[in-house]
């Protein structure tokens, strides 16, 4: 696709990464040129400025977006992220790969995101709620429990939703939304199970790779990239598996344990001294020697863009399970492929935070709350559904599971598209 002087939003490379993949399923299933020439376009792009008073009284003007990209399947659906570095075509990019997640999860959801460029960490926790709720207010007409329902990500967490949700609520004469926002506080019609959610998604689907290539799980080695929200779940859920997870890291550097570390201890550990370094009997190593391990399984769950074409030949493990969003690039999948190492792409193995947000979303319509183990439960379903058909569709045309994963998305998407008779042939 061309990009104009008019369209820089659209030549971010997150966004050029996902066009690259939607073009390459696009092929693999045929699909109709005009459906794919409207696939490749987000809908709606919303630019706002967010103004904010400040702990000393002066008044900082933010800039915050919400992309609408493709609403075929659903309503809208994504996070919103506060960090320093979010501008329009980040946003772009990541409300493109909430499109085609929702699609290959088989969830009745379209895609979006939002996000304010500000450094969540250096602004106090009343300013962060006086800009969530000036940032809730300019784009409430575009969002609710019908339209966009967004949701936490980095930098924004189940406080940030009911602030959010209260302020869409008041702009509704006052009466309670819930439907509005996903991720929030049990007390105010969040969804149990919903913290755990992807790293227990990750370990489902890790459990299902391992068996394809033969490995199971109780005794199988791992290391794991990122001990955050999704990273320390996926640790302690395969702990409790058997599995030996061997080394983790953080911001800190890696550590090493040949004989598992204890990572119910290891949890303990970080909420008393908030970094990995210096927890017993543990080496430690680099991150890169970590993602370099010999080990059945890697799951990388920190951060985009790790394994790349300057380590892929390097990397030892038989699957890879991504459980962070795009760590391992395109061009290092097709390495990685051709190497014979499984990976689960991110689409798949990182969707069961978006699958409960699901869950969480149906039971506020309802207004009636299902136990965890019935979240639990649920989530398992509809994550394995998804990576079968990946997997069908990875063994009948020989192709990675990144491809298979968005083919199957991209031929949703265009099903769905012509039988609603927007964009006809
Ligand atoms: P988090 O902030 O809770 O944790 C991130 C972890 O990565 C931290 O332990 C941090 O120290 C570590 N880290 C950062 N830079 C690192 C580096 N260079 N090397 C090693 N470790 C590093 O974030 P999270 O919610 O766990 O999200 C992690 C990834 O998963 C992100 O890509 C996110 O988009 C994706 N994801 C998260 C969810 C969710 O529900 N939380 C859902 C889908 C995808």
């Amino acid at each position: 696709m061309e990009i104009q002087k008019s369209e820089a939003h659209l030549d971010g490379p997150l966004f050029k990464n996902a066009l690259q993949t939607i073009e390459e399923a696009a092929k693999l299933i045929n699909c109709d040129p005009n459906v794919l020439e409207r696939l490749k376009r987000p809908r709606r792009c919303l630019t706002v400025s967010v103004p904010v008073r400040m702990d000393d009284y002066s008044v900082k003007v933010f800039t915050g977006y919400r992309v609408q990209y493709n609403a075929t399947l659903g309503p809208f659906k994504g996070g919103i992220r506060y960090h320093q570095n979010v501008d329009l075509p980040e946003v772009v990019g990541l409300a493109a790969l909430m499109t085609f997640k929702n699609s290959v999860l088989g969830l009745p959801l379209g895609g979006a995101k939002g996000g304010v460029c500000v450094d969540p960490n250096k602004i106090s926790r009343t300013e962060k709620q006086n800009l969530t709720r000036r940032y809730a207010s300019e784009i409430a007409s575009f969002v609710g429990p019908t339209k966009d329902i967004p949701a936490p990500d980095v930098g924004t967490d189940p406080q940030t939703m009911a602030w959010f949700m209260d302020t869409y609520s008041q702009e509704q004469g006052g009466y309670a939304q819930p439907g509005v926002v996903t991720g929030k506080p049990v007390e105010i019609g969040g969804s149990l199970g919903r913290n755990h959610a992807t790293g227990l998604g990750v370990v489902y689907i890790a459990e299902k790779a391992f068996e394809k290539v033969g490995i199971k799980m109780a005794g199988a080695t791992i290391a794991i990239q990122g001990f955050g929200n999704v990273g320390s779940f996926a640790a302690l859920f395969s702990h409790q598996r058997g599995a030996k997870v061997v080394a983790v890291s953080d911001v800190s550097g890696a550590i090493f344990n040949g004989d598992g570390l204890n990572i119910p201890e290891l949890i303990e550990y970080i909420k008393i001294n908030k970094i990995l370094k210096g927890f017993p009997n543990a080496s430690s190593i680099t991150n890169e020697e970590l993602l370099t391990l010999k080990v059945d399984g890697l799951f990388p769950c920190a951060l985009e863009g790790q394994i790349d074409t300057h380590n892929a030949e390097n990397i030892k493990a038989k699957v890879i399970v991504e459980g962070a969003n795009g760590p391992v690039s395109v061009a290092a999948t097709k390495i990685l492929h051709k190497k014979g190492v499984f990976i689960a792409p991110d689409v798949i193995a990182n969707g069961g935070g978006v699958i409960v947000s699901y869950f969480e979303w149906v039971q506020d319509i309802m207004s009636l709350f299902w136990d965890e183990e019935e979240v639990n439960n649920r989530l398992k379903t509809i994550i394995l559904r998804a990576f079968d058909v990946g997997f069908k569709f990875h063994q009948e045309k020989n192709v990675d599971m990144r491809s298979a994963a968005m083919a199957v998305s991209v031929q949703r998407l265009e099903k769905a598209m012509l039988l609603r008779g927007l964009y006809p042939r």
